[in-house]
């Protein structure tokens, strides 16, 4: 099956007594046994697996071309599984511009756990100089999270392969539409469900994705399954409505970014643009190569100081001046008082998360607000 009908049809939930089209949500915690002690529908407790995450998970693994999938009750919950499943004592090689509650969880949830090396991966040539003996992990983020970095999957995964390395990717920005970590060597794949996959602001999920089976991986649904820090069958309910609309909001998202950010670019009062799409993008080759499309993030340095941008994001009427992203509706946000004073984020810099308005009337919107 292509995508587009994986994502409607892959999800293989048995049609049920009552012959629902859309899956009923499956609220039952608990599964009824046979008389010889098996569970004939398949689960036995909701925590370990229910009907509405399996076919969630189901779906996902297949767009990310992977072989199983794991879902969790948020983004932050699923990268914390792909740590916590590191024996203790391990060094992980993580991006320098990365996520920012996931650089905060190695910093203070796995402080003297694990060993954290962060390094700019745009340049592949810094990371074998970085690995140590007790290297496990390279943690990718491509685009990353605000500055847009986009890392050459396949030139690292060639140096994790030789090191006997678990390549991870953060793919959230991207979306499983326009690109799969998996076919340029990743082992493990990650989402945060609540942006693009979600699309719609209003559920909260995160994903881990293998590339096939492996002691790695077992460990990562033990803690799934264990820790327990699971999706509710509605939450699942929620993302597999909106997988079946996926591909259609992704474009609409990148074909509205590369406009907007082409008016970006040719504006006088805008010192730089960050978007992939963008040819004047520093890692613009590397983005055609792996990515299939761009999709709807950017960030932008607006002329002057951190004041201004904080004006900018003041004034528009159409963006949601609100953290997060990859809902259909566009948001805005001057990112470095997001992430408190620590930040290395540019206090110009604004992040925004072009939605499926119209981009004429965004552009109108933010032209107002700049003059
Ligand atoms: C939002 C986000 C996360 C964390 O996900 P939550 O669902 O908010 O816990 C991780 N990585 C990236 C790139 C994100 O944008």
């Amino acid at each position: 099956m292509h995508n587009k009908t994986t994502a409607i049809h892959g999800g293989n939930i048995t049609p049920s007594a009552t012959g629902d089209v859309t899956p009923a949500i499956s609220l039952s915690t608990t599964f009824y046994r046979d008389e010889n002690g098996g569970y004939p529908g398949g689960h036995m407790y909701s925590r370990v697996s229910n009907p509405n995450r399996t076919a969630l998970e189901t779906i996902l693994a297949k767009l990310e071309k992977g072989t199983e999938a794991c879902a969790f009750s948020s983004g932050n919950t699923a990268g914390m599984a792909a740590f916590q499943a590191l024996a203790p004592g391990s060094h992980i090689i993580a991006p320098d511009d990365m996520y920012w509650g996931f650089k905060k969880q190695l910093l203070s949830i796995f402080e003297g756990i694990l060993e954290i090396d962060f390094i700019d991966l745009t340049k592949p040539e810094l990371v074998s100089p970085a690995i140590k003996s007790n290297t496990v992990m390279i943690w990718t983020e491509t685009p990353s999270n605000p500055l847009l970095k986009i890392t050459d999957l396949t030139a690292i995964s060639k140096i994790a392969k030789s090191h006997q390395l678990i390549l991870a990717c953060d793919n959230t920005f991207a979306s499983p539409c326009f690109q799969n970590p998996i076919f340029q060597g990743a082992d493990l794949v990650m989402h945060s469900t609540t942006k693009y996959i979600g699309g719609h602001s209003d559920v909260l999920g995160g994903v881990l994705i293998t590339a096939g089976p492996s002691a790695y991986w077992d460990k990562i649904r033990n803690i799934q399954q264990i820790g327990g820090a699971v999706p509710s069958p509605f939450d699942c309910f929620l993302l597999l409505r909106s997988l079946k609309t996926l591909h259609y909001r992704m474009k609409g998202h990148a074909e509205n970014a590369l406009l907007f950010a082409q008016y970006l670019e040719a504006h006088p009062l805008i010192e730089k643009v960050y978007y992939p799409g963008l040819p004047s993008h520093p890692q613009y080759e590397v983005a055609v190569k792996q990515m299939t499309g761009f999709s709807g993030m950017l960030s932008v340095l607006v002329k002057g100081d951190g004041e201004n941008a904080k004006k900018v994001v003041n004034k528009v009427h159409l963006f949601a001046q609100a953290t997060s992203l990859g809902g259909v509706e566009s948001l805005i946000e001057h990112r470095a008082s997001v992430e408190g004073p620590d930040t290395k984020t540019p206090q110009n810099l604004i992040r925004i998360s072009i939605g499926l308005e119209d981009v004429n009337d965004l552009i109108a919107d933010f032209e107002q607000a700049l003059r």
